[in-house]
């Protein structure tokens, strides 16, 4: 039984508090997309080297169920992400704008030892523990922290001059 054709599918609210509790365990699918500012990602914001207008990330979010031979259908969660933020460069010691594009496949089990279950050499989607009143805005968040350079820094060529 294919249960896309069944399953209904919710909007996501871009509502930052909304995305906070989201039902992962409710028999329907999301979409959703939103703009996030660094000031509503504090742990990024603590990251962040400044913010000038336009910095942030604009998230779009696709869950759905693909059927597993032998088991419960799976369920999928596509996360993509595209944005920018300012770090200090690690040449010049200037803010540099960096920016970042990701796509990121999950699926979605409900606990730890499901999770543990998962192979470990599987890079193409990773196991995501959900719940009733899973905090999207966190993955979110943790998902653009991973994606973060270690070693900023502005392209060759352009770093500032010191003064
Ligand atoms: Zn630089």
């Amino acid at each position: 039984m294919n249960r896309n054709q069944v399953l209904p599918q919710v909007q996501l609210s871009p509502d930052p508090s909304a995305l906070k509790r989201v039902d992962f365990c409710a028999p329907q699918s999301y979409k959703g997309a939103g703009f996030l500012s660094i000031s509503e990602l504090p742990r990024l914001a603590e990251e962040a080297s400044t913010v000038v207008p336009g910095d942030g990330f604009n998230w779009d979010v696709e869950t759905h169920f693909e059927d597993s031979p032998g088991s419960d259908p799976l369920q999928i969660l596509e996360l993509g992400l595209k944005g920018r933020l300012h770090l200090v460069c690690q040449r010049c010691l200037q803010d540099c704008s960096v920016d970042l594009a990701e796509q990121r496949r999950f699926i979605l089990v409900s606990t730890e030892a499901e999770a543990d279950d998962y192979p470990l050499e599987d890079e193409e989607q990773e196991p995501l523990v959900v719940s009733q009143q899973f905090n999207l805005l966190e993955t979110i968040e943790d998902e653009v922290l991973l994606s973060i350079p270690l070693i900023p820094k502005h392209p060759e060529g352009f770093c500032e001059p010191h003064a």
